[in-house]
């Protein structure tokens, strides 16, 4: 499905006349964030995006951080501006987030991008929840009317995804750390999206027969990468499920490429 989204994208591009460039800023070492911006920067090449990567140590400052943010904004050759999160601790994500140009926010995390979709209004909408609705539709999951269960309520994760599904006219519930009783919330879910980081969290035990569940955790463990849901022993009760690695994940580095394309083609327009 990712690399469908991919090749459709890279079509796109290859009839535009220009290359969209996207600047993803990664600043420190983080292991699994420097994992994050080479897939994206693998994508970017395969589906014909410019990718320029700033690398900044884990000193930066905020102001450094925004100062370079700026100039990206200020930068009429760049269509997309990502900086990879989290950050040092001595960066407000939240100021960094609020300075990138609406218009460039691939990510989708600015205020007025999730005060658009909150609205339904048309916007640049975050990857991970995007590549999730995506996945639904291409198995023409019908959302009207059904009970939909968020585990977890994150502001890249749960709470977009919550607001879209909402959209689409599903009744939904979401659930976080202190929901009193998880597993009563779940088992009432046809479609069930695990978001919560927590390996293995969702077991057989809480899922309806014949659920949708989609898994977008990505935990690393002594055994390897596991997503929020018991994979092996769900398969068997749900209708559809995604597994962790190869499911979500991939889907939102499509996302991203999808964004920026449209960021690209809404700016230059
Ligand atoms: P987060 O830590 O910001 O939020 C986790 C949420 O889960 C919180 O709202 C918390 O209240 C809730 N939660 C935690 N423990 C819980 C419990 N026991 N019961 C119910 N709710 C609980 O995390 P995030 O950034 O939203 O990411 C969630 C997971 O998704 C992580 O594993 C992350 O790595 C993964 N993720 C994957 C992708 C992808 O591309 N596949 C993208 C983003 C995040």
């Amino acid at each position: 499905m990712a690399a469908g989204l991919k090749d459709k994208v890279a079509g796109e591009i290859s009839s535009l006349g220009f290359k969209p460039r996207l600047d993803v800023v990664l600043v420190g070492e983080n292991p699994a964030s420097k994992v994050y911006v080479k897939m994206k920067n693998i994508a970017c090449e395969k589906v014909g995006i410019e990718s320029v990567k700033h690398s900044l140590p884990d000193t930066t400052t905020q102001e450094e951080l925004l100062s370079l943010v700026s100039k990206l904004n200020a930068d009429p050759a760049v269509d997309g501006v990502l900086v990879q999160l989290p950050l040092p601790k001595q960066i407000a994500e939240s100021a960094v987030i609020k300075a990138i140009d609406p218009a460039k926010d691939v990510d989708g995390f600015h205020p007025v991008n999730m005060g658009l979709l909150l609205s339904g209004q048309p916007g640049l909408t975050p990857s991970t929840p995007t590549g999730v609705i995506a996945m639904l539709d291409s198995i023409n999951f019908n959302y009207n009317g059904a009970k939909a269960v968020v585990v977890g309520r994150s502001n890249i994760v749960g709470k977009p995804l919550a607001i879209m599904l909402l959209q689409r006219n599903c009744t939904v519930t979401v659930c976080h750390s202190k929901t009193k009783n998880l597993p009563e919330e779940t088992r009432q879910a046809d479609l069930l999206i695990a978001a919560a980081g927590k390996p293995k969290l969702i077991t057989a035990d809480m899922v309806k027969e014949d659920a949708v569940v989609i898994d977008v955790g990505i935990n690393r463990t002594d055994s390897g990468l596991c997503g929020d849901v018991d994979f092996d022993a769900v398969k068997e009760k749900a209708s559809a499920i995604s597994p962790v690695p190869g499911g979500v994940g991939p889907m939102t580095v499509a996302s991203l490429m999808r964004n920026t394309l449209e960021a690209a083609k809404e700016r230059r327009k």
